[in-house]
């Protein structure tokens, strides 16, 4: 009789989106002339930047024609756009890396989810709490989390990130082997500095653990000291695995084109993990599509730069009008500087889910409730700086008009 991986029966459910859906369906079904403001989901709302719709207009053309036409792709990226990311991305940070470091894929929630593979299901792994789900259920699939228990895994590590701390893991106790780190943050908003990520560092690399840094919205950073690479970090190259994506910095959610840096220099357990991961990737994954590859290299350009910093700066501005807008309106709020996401306090010690049923039914605004992304984000809600900026402060007058 077959088998399954008897891990994926541990598993919670999808419980937080599918609890916020469920919600505002029953709001939306009681009350079907609301206009609800969503800023609840991470996702962009922005068309793709000229430049990479006419450089995808382009190599769909090429595609059409024999001498242009490309079959299976080289599965770790083109060259035009690994080459593209190491000059625009690390070079101008002053980061060195050779090309073949830089393995681009479909999504960074594919590649944080995926590196699994590569390590040990004896490892223990650090997380922070809040933290994007990812980082958690992949490793509970692969069977390292041990066993979900009041609302946490047995074998994971918690590091609380709340506000007494600054909203930034502290060091463990215990040591962990593999630690998951993610700046600018999903879902509080919050960076580290260069001395901050030091630390991390340091120790990563006096215990052999691994840093899995997940800077998918370093795009984002608007303050000039904040590191947007954990390899501009002194070290980090013996010790860290980096992911990035296209979708929050160019748009490209539904288009799907992201990357990870794995350094050749990251040796454990006497192997390469940089040769893991080419042998990994080789064998169960044949590449992004030429198409999308041509359009995300097209970033790049000067014009690609100029349009999505544009859309960027768009989110930005949603960001400032959230955080001032409910800091005016007297509620806490952190993060939005340096990050499209918004960390807001619930008034007196309300529970998450309790205020995000009160904006939902008295604000007529959806946001995500903080316990969604672990047992320290109670009392928070996040919300995004993602919608369209006309919502967005309407979102905001209705908040500050219930409170
Ligand atoms: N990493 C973080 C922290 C995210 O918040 C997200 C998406 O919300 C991702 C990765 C996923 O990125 P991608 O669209 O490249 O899969």
């Amino acid at each position: 009789m077959t088998k399954i991986n008897a891990n994926f029966l541990k598993l919670p459910g999808s419980y937080l989106f599918s609890e916020i859906a469920r919600r505002v369906n029953a709001f939306t079904e009681a009350n079907p002339n609301c206009s609800l403001i969503r800023l609840g989901i991470g996702d962009v709302t922005l068309p793709l930047a000229p430049s990479v719709i006419a450089a995808m207009h382009e190599a769909v053309d090429e595609m059409g024609k024999k001498e242009s036409f490309k079959g299976y792709g080289p599965e770790f990226g083109y060259d035009f756009l690994r080459q593209a990311i190491l000059e625009h991305d690390y070079k101008a940070r002053g980061v060195e890396l050779e090309i073949d470091e830089i393995f681009i894929s479909d999504g960074a929630k594919s590649d944080t989810g995926n590196i699994g593979d590569i390590f040990c299901t004896d490892n223990i792994v650090a997380v922070c709490d809040p933290v994007y789900p990812v980082y958690v259920d992949t490793n509970a699939m692969a069977g390292r989390a041990g066993d979900y228990i009041n609302n946490k895994w047995s074998r994971l590590i918690y590091m609380p990130c709340v506000e007494e701390n600054g909203f930034l893991p502290k060091i463990p106790e215990q040591v962990p082997d593999m630690i998951y780190l993610c700046f600018p943050n999903n879902p509080m908003g919050t960076v580290a500095t260069r001395e901050q990520l030091k630390v991390w560092v340091d120790y990563a690399r006096d215990n052999g653990s691994v840093i899995l840094f997940d800077s998918a919205y370093e795009a984002f950073i608007s303050e000039p000291d904040i590191p947007h690479s954990i390899f501009e970090i002194e070290g980090a190259k013996e010790c860290a695995i980096e992911f990035r994506s296209f979708s929050k910095t160019a748009g490209f959610t539904g288009t799907r084109c992201a990357y990870t840096v794995v350094p050749k220099a990251l040796v454990r357990d006497g192997a390469s993990l940089h040769a893991l991961w080419a042998r990994r990737q080789s064998t169960k994954f044949n590449g992004v599509s030429y198409i999308v590859q041509r359009g995300a290299a097209a970033v790049y350009t000067p014009d690609g730069q100029r349009e999505i910093r544009e859309n960027i700066q768009y989110y930005k501005e949603n960001a400032r009008v959230i955080r001032e807008g409910l800091s005016a309106a007297g509620l806490k709020v952190y993060g939005g500087v340096n990050a499209p996401y918004i960390w807001c306090k619930t008034p007196n010690g309300t529970g998450s889910w309790d205020f995000f049923d009160r904006l939902l039914n008295e604000a007529n605004v959806v946001t995500t409730p903080g316990a969604g992304f672990g047992p320290s984000g109670e009392g928070y809600i996040r919300l995004t700086a993602f919608g369209a900026a006309q919502a967005t402060k309407q979102a905001v007058e209705r908040i500050a008009a219930i409170l």
